[in-house]
């Protein structure tokens, strides 16, 4: 076996649900588990987060299989039915909905099903992505509550993460839903943590559950938020290069002095960015931070399908067999990510099939 392997903590999971209710005390907590639980397996992280009151997922499959592990929590699809005819299973697994447009609205008019749905009914706050315009909101809730009870009003922020950044949005909604009997939703990490204001009834976290930063500028550890995936592999071969010799695909680095290069069973074919690291032509301006032996150094050239060089120049006791973090808690996911000119979420997401799982407490 290679030795690559991402391990999941169910002890960081359950510590990032409780951060959750420390920031958001008076809200319900809808976690986000979608693209399979941001890439840290469905099944893997769920007990973890039953303490959770509600389950948010994008996939039917995502959902039945949380049905089916025995959750009773309500199970939200953030993007609702594609077709009326997923209903059949909506209505069996007993499935939250969102509903941010009126063909969805039809769908459920036409339904044959007497069980009433649960509705998270979605303004458009100016994202621009999905939901209802403030104009056309009241109409289609006056719809949607001629079939149920059960709405939810909801909106997803475009900028949370900045200062301010919900203020225009939060002042929308509240504007067209003053007075309104239902409980609310607004709420993704980055508000949770930087706008109390919007927390309201549910709050929606997703990637701070995983211990990754919602928010530009700031590092997970100041919200005491614990990584929940540790990607690890090993040095399998370490090379000697001489000044004025390359690496690699590409030459992409050129030595500039004697330079000790460590091997690692990890490549872009598991999900490590292949564009790592900032170069000058085949001079390396800045790689990315990887720890070997627990000590922080950086990555090297070009990234490839099965490997990856980094630098034990300054690391004479790394050897072959010796341990590597490519991220966890040593290095960040945030720290890789920004370095690789992209975020934390998208490097989660990204972990390949073929990477090994273990869960541990
Ligand atoms: C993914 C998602 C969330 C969670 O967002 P994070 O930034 O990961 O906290 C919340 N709400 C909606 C509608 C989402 O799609």
């Amino acid at each position: 076996m290679r030795p690559i392997l991402a391990t999941i903590s169910q002890s960081a999971l359950q510590h990032n649900l409780a951060v959750v209710r420390k920031f958001a005390p008076h809200s319900k907590v809808m976690a986000a588990l979608k693209a399979n639980g941001y890439g840290h397996g469905i099944e893997r992280i769920a007990h973890g987060l039953s303490g959770a009151d509600g389950f948010a997922v994008l996939g039917m499959d995502e959902a039945i299989t949380l049905r089916e592990m025995g959750f009773e929590q309500p199970i939200l699809l953030l993007e609702g039915v594609f077709h009326a005819d997923s209903l059949a299973v909506v209505n069996v697994y007993r499935l939250s909905l969102v509903i941010h447009c009126y063909a969805q609205i039809e769908m459920l008019e036409h339904s044959p099903y007497r069980h009433p749905f649960n509705i998270f009914l979605k303004m458009n706050t100016g994202m621009n992505r999905l939901g209802f315009v403030p104009d056309d909101y009241l109409k289609a809730l006056a719809r949607v509550t001629k079939l149920t009870p059960n709405v939810t009003l909801m909106t997803h922020f475009a900028a949370a993460d900045e200062l301010n950044g919900t203020d225009a949005a939060m002042a929308i909604f509240q504007q067209t839903t003053k007075s309104l009997p239902y409980p609310s939703s607004l709420a993704n990490s980055a508000a949770i943590l930087c706008q109390p204001q919007t927390h309201l009834d549910w709050v929606r976290p997703g990637i701070m559950l995983y211990g990754a930063t919602p928010a530009k500028n700031t590092v997970a550890t100041e919200f005491d938020l614990k990584p929940v995936m540790q990607l690890t592999s090993e040095i399998i071969a370490v090379q000697t290069l001489k000044a004025g010799e390359t690496l690699g695909y590409g030459n992409r680095y050129t030595a500039s002095k004697p330079t000790r290069v460590g091997v690692v069973a990890c490549g872009y074919a598991d999900g490590y960015p292949r564009h790592a690291g900032q170069y000058s032509g085949s001079n390396l301006l800045q790689g990315v931070p990887v720890a070997v032996g627990g000590k922080i150094t950086q990555t090297l050239g070009r990234v490839s399908m099965d490997m990856l060089f980094v630098d034990l120049t300054a690391l004479p006791e790394a050897n072959i067999g010796s341990p590597v973090e490519l991220w966890g808690s040593t290095v960040s996911v945030d720290t890789v990510a920004e370095a690789c000119g992209t975020i934390g979420y998208e490097l989660l997401c990204a972990v390949m099939p073929r990477v090994p799982f273990k869960v541990v407490d």
